[in-house]
């Protein structure tokens, strides 16, 4: 993948709204068919970098680059946007009085009919909007909008897709429905896309590449493997998931490691950690069991509810999996 020239690359882009600086020296670059996941926290610029990318906004500082080509400011321009790259904002622009079927074949309006409708046919059917394509957009439920405006997008064929939290906001049925549609547009379209967002989960399951945005900065760049397994900083390790900290005998330094690499043992031989079960939390697909050892914390899961609060327990783990930041 690395290979291939990007599709799209954001070169020391910057950006301020006042004083306050929002985005700071980004470098991303996004390959043929990739899905470049942004992951950071609410406020850390990712719809700013968004709509720059999208060619909403202009930065002040550094280029987009589209196939090689920097893009032209958008100020000044009747038309905002770009023909091969589609932003899908947080609130979709859908004609409301419009069917699901014509938002989609609006996009197709400039081809002949037979294409348009058999298109129109194929998008309803990679979204999963099959049952409301005669319903008017502004009856639809938000995953069923979210759908139609991809569908939409879809439609126009771009090279690049921008999607600003596309999980935020759905059910769980309405995830899943969308993770379908995520799945079948990764294997069916060349398309490259990049989404943002606050969720970790999202981030790890969609991306062949993560990168972390801190205060407008990307801290690092990895695969979702690289980057939940060695993050940089202490940061990244929280942001990505679960972590319990132990205090290092080296100085200052700590140690960190995640709770699927802990397990209970009976065997005094293999523990490496002792303490008193504090609390049980049930999450339908596994226990979360934490344990306490004066100020030292642990949790681990399991997928049997086999402890009891105020057992004392045994815990080991694989001496690889104690990582030092
Ligand atoms: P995110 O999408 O990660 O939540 P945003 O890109 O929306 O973050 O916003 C990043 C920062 O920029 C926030 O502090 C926000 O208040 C500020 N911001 C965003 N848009 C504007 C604007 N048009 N004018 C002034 N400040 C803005
Ligand atoms: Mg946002």
């Amino acid at each position: 993948m690395k290979q291939a020239r990007p599709t799209l690359r954001a070169q020391n882009i910057s950006k301020s709204f006042g004083t306050n600086p929002v985005l700071t020296g980004i470098d991303i670059d996004l390959y043929p068919g990739e899905w470049l996941g942004i992951l950071g926290e609410s406020g850390s610029g990712k719809s700013t970098l968004l709509r720059i990318l999208g060619r909403f906004l202009d930065a002040e500082q550094g280029d987009v680059i589209f196939k090689g080509n920097a893009l032209k400011p958008v100020s000044g321009e009747l038309m905002p946007g770009h023909d091969a790259i589609k932003l899908i904002h947080q609130e979709f622009e859908l004609f409301p009085n419009q069917t699901v079927a014509e938002n989609i074949a609006y996009s197709l309006r400039f081809y002949e009919e037979a294409y348009r409708t058999e298109k129109v046919a194929e998008l309803l059917d990679m979204t999963a909007l099959h049952y409301v394509s005669g319903q008017k957009a502004k009856l639809l439920s938000g995953g069923e909008k979210q759908r139609t405006a991809i569908a939409k997008a879809l439609a126009e064929l771009p090279e690049v897709l921008l999607l600003d939290e596309p999980f935020a906001h759905l059910d769980n049925h309405n995830r899943r429905v969308l993770a379908d549609a995520i799945e079948k547009l990764r294997h069916q379209q060349k398309t490259g896309c990049i989404f943002v967002t606050h969720e970790a989960a999202d981030a790890l399951a969609w991306s062949d590449r993560i990168a972390v945005l801190r205060n407008g900065e990307i801290i690092q760049i990895g695969t979702p493997q690289e980057v939940y397994n060695n993050p940089i900083n202490s940061y990244v390790a929280e942001l990505t998931g679960d972590i319990n900290w132990l205090p290092g005998d080296k100085g200052s330094k700590q140690f960190y490691i995640r709770p699927e690499k802990i397990k209970p043992t009976k065997n005094p031989e293999k523990s490496k950690w002792q303490g008193k079960v504090e609390a049980i939390r049930f999450h339908g697909n596994h226990w979360e069991i934490r344990c306490t050892k004066g100020k030292e914390q642990l949790s681990f899961y399991r997928n049997k509810p086999d402890l009891e609060i105020g057992q004392q327990v045994m815990l080991t783990y694989p001496a690889k999996d104690l990582k030092s930041i």
